[in-house]
């Protein structure tokens, strides 16, 4: 049996926040801000041998600025990677109020910075179609410069065409068919439009929801769907709909460890893809 709690791996998709975001809101609380900090979350990593982790930006600067403003949003991100390097990297994030030659610029700016992997989009939080034109600009500028774009996947099931959904999905890869991208939460419900394509899959955030619809022999399937050459680990830690963030860790490995994975896959899965992925 893999022992998937030690094996070394990357978390390639967490939220972690900028202290002065913290400070501002801890009597609010929520799991953003009790379970964000940094220096934590560095303690996480040693526990359960994870050797780099992915930050994610929200495309939304009011969460990891206290100015509201992308290029402090970079900074912010940049500083959380700086407290731990080579172990901590993050996507660059958008603010679509901006007009769109300046975002490109700002854009470029971030994927300078080696701790920058690519850019995150995320349609749901800006509530913007994926394959709309203020992002098909991006999708242009990322496709010229072979940068790896992110794109948050997850819609409601019963909407075909929700603003993340996998069909709008397909329009970009149609259009960008060499673009280099990957999917987090697998493109929820809808995952089987996007298999056979070629792209990354991660699994965070939805592998917990899709044991509670297919059990553990059916999600062990759909992963193998998604390609096992192609397929992320990754949490969305401290961020789950249906556990706390101190039980996300062990349960996603108690889920993982019911698999079928031999331990070249689960290294895979693991660590090598999400190195390919981001071109190390
Ligand atoms: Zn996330």
């Amino acid at each position: 049996m893999i022992d998937w709690t030690n094996i070394k791996k990357i978390d390639a998709h967490i939220h972690l926040m900028p202290s002065d975001v913290i400070e501002a809101n801890k009597e609010y609380g929520g799991n953003f801000i009790d379970f964000g900090d940094v220096e934590d979350y560095l303690k996480i990593m040693d526990k359960y041998n994870i050797e780099s982790a992915f930050i994610m930006p929200f495309n939304d600067p009011y969460m990891l600025s206290m100015d509201f403003n992308v290029c402090t949003v970079h900074n912010n991100l940049l500083d959380m990677c700086g407290k731990a390097k080579n172990r901590l990297f993050c996507f660059a994030d958008i603010d679509i109020r901006n007009d769109i030659e300046k975002t490109i610029q700002i854009l470029e700016d971030a994927v300078r910075r080696e701790e920058v992997l690519g850019v995150k989009i995320h349609a749901a939080n800006t509530s913007y179609p994926i394959d709309g034109i203020y992002y098909d600009e991006i999708f242009k500028w990322a496709n010229k410069n072979n940068i790896l774009v992110e794109i948050h996947s997850y819609p409601r099931t019963h909407l075909m065409d929700d603003m993340c959904s996998p069909t709008r999905i397909k329009n970009i890869i149609k259009k960008y068919p060499k673009l280099r991208m990957s999917i987090a939460h697998i493109g929820g419900f809808q995952y089987e439009e996007l298999t056979d394509l070629g792209l990354f899959f991660n699994i965070s955030a939805i592998l917990p929801d899709l044991v509670d619809k297919y059990g553990i022999a059916g999600t062990n399937k759909i992963l193998r769907r998604l390609d096992v050459e192609k397929l992320v680990f990754a949490t969305d830690y401290p961020d789950n709909r249906k556990l706390e963030p101190i039980e996300i860790y062990d349960k996603y490995f108690e889920i993982l460890s019911q698999m079928d994975f031999s331990e070249e896959e689960a290294e895979k899965i693991c660590r090598l893809n999400a190195l390919k992925m981001i071109n190390k």
